[in-house]
Order: C-alpha cells, then structure tokens, then sequence
C-alpha cells in the first residue's frame, strides 16, 4: 500500500467537494484560526510518516487529548475507573448535562465533559504537575518535544466556561468529584489547549494501533487489553452523538475535538491524524470526516 500517494488522493478528492462548516466560535480564541487549513498525517505501524497539507502545522487538539489522559489514568486505576465513569455511548451532545443527574453523577463514558473532567480529577489526585506531566507524556509518545499549551486558547476557555464549571459542581454534589473544583478545571482548559500538528499527533497515537507499544516512546506504554478497551471506546463514544455515523461510515477508533483534528487507528496498520478547523453542527471536522471515509473506502483492508 503505497500510504503517500493515498493520502494525497483523498487530500485531493476532499479538496475539489469544497465542503463547508462553521469554526467552533464557543472558545473565542479557536473562533479567530484560518478556516480554510487542512492536513493529513499517517503513521504506518513501523513508525515511517506520511503527510500532505498543512500537516507539520499545530493546532488545539482540544478534546483529543482526552485520549492521552484517559491513557494515563487507566495505567493507574485500571477497571476501578469504571466505578467514576461508564463506558457507554452518550447519544448526547459533548457538553450535556442531561444525563448526570438520572445517572447519578456517573457520565456515561470518559470523552463526554462530564466524563473527562472525572479522569481529569483523577489525573489531579496521581499526578503533583499534571500539566507539564501531560505535555511530557504526549512528547514521549511523540517521540519529540511537540506540544505546547496556547494560553490564550485556555483562558479564552475559561472566560466563557460556565458550561464545564456547571458540570463539575454537579459531579462534586454526587461526590464524584476529589480535588478542588478550580485546579481540576485548570488542568482540563490546559490540555484542551495543547497544540501539536498532525504528524505528532499520528505519532502520539500510533502505540493504540500496536497493542499498547509505542515505537516511538519504546515502551509498552498500556497492555494490549487496556489498548484495545480504550480502541473500544474510541469506536462507540469518541465523536459525541455522531459516534454511530462515524462507526458506519469511517468504521475506525478515534476522537475528535472542537479545534477541528481527528485522530484515529487502524489496529495493526497505522495510526492518522487529520485536521481542518470547519466543523459540521455535532462539533465534528467536516473535512477531517469525509478524508477518513474516503481513505477508508479506498483501502484493501478493513477493522471488519
Ligand atoms: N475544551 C472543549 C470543551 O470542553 C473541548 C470540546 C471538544 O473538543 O469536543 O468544551
């Protein structure tokens, strides 16, 4: 499979549909970003990189970093998490509130807010630095120094994060909640604000695609039950409640965020990052969505 020329026929094909969305204006910051971006990075499963577009250039990760903390947690507490949080799709939007109260305090899965903030509180409880330790995490994945925190993207959040804030009082009355509300929430805008390009993003997930090993970090980083739980969740819950559209048409683990990037694996194959900051009205990249469908089409393989 000859990943180059793929990649830059989707790139290609994508381009010519001149699709359109609407730039998440909800974190003003991301709000202000050239709409018309887009990049594509594949990483095969030997660590060779393949890239198109403005692949090498960073941009707010937003709520993929989900996966990495989720990652980081779950080496910790394994299937104890579960009792904080489930692993179901939510059906919802990412940002509802709706379902905490009749569940109790415990979200449906770890990429909804409600759920992130969970594992973000149990980041805060593990880790003394949880910001630099993220960025040190993802950097290691990556193989190289890579992220940044954008300031301006966090505060900008935390100006207008009423939402969040809403949903992390609420968990804490159901006492789901250990760490004070302010630092946990600082920690969640942080890596929502880390910015990396497509190429070091593929990177950083590439070890989901390898059974939990890393070929960049060179370390076994989960085992490889705790990799395929977490593709698992990628599958049903990693693109809010468009997770079933994405499972049909895309049919690969992966997590977007609001800053328009799409990470995903193909276990045993290759990992992909794709970026373009116009989102369709469920938070998700337009672009980034039709690339993979694309790509997936035209590939002699499937997860099936
Ligand atoms: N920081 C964003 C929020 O909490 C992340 C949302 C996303 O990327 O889906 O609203």
């Amino acid at each position: 499979m000859d990943y180059q020329q793929l990649i830059e026929e989707v790139y290609q094909e994508v381009q010519e549909e001149n699709l359109k969305g609407k730039v998440a204006d909800y974190i003003p910051e991301i709000a202000t970003v050239d709409p018309n971006q887009f990049g594509i990075a594949l990483v095969d499963i030997k660590g060779n990189v393949f890239g198109v577009g403005d692949h090498q250039k960073p941009f707010s990760i937003q709520s993929i970093s989900k996966v990495h903390t989720l990652t980081m947690v779950f080496n910790f507490f394994n299937s104890k998490l579960w009792t904080r949080v489930n692993v179901e799709p939510s059906g919802d939007p990412f940002n509802s509130i709706a379902q905490l109260e009749y569940e109790k305090g415990i979200p449906r899965n770890p990429f909804i807010n409600a759920g992130a903030l969970v594992i973000t509180d149990a980041l805060c409880s593990k880790f003394e630095k949880p910001i630099e330790q993220v960025s040190a995490f993802i950097n290691e994945l990556a193989g190289e120094t890579c992220v940044m925190v954008n300031n301006d993207v966090k505060n900008s959040e935390m100006d207008h994060g009423e939402r969040n804030t809403a949903l992390a009082y609420f968990l804490k009355s159901f006492k789901n909640f250990n760490n004070p509300i302010d630092q946990v929430l600082e920690v969640y805008f942080s890596h929502c604000a880390m910015e990396m390009s497509c190429v070091d993003l593929a990177k950083s997930f590439s070890f989901l695609a390898n059974d939990g090993y890393s070929i960049f970090a060179d370390r076994q980083v989960l085992t490889e039950s705790q990799s395929r739980r977490v593709n698992a969740l990628m599958l049903t819950c990693g693109f809010y409640d468009e997770a079933g559209e994405f499972a049909y048409k895309v049919g690969l683990p992966g997590k977007s965020g609001v800053g328009g990037g799409v990470a995903a694996v193909m276990p045993h194959k290759f990992s992909i990052a794709v970026w373009s900051p116009e989102l369709n009205e469920k938070g998700n990249s337009v672009k980034a969505i039709r690339a993979l469908e694309l790509l997936t089409d035209k590939l002699s393989f499937s997860l099936f």
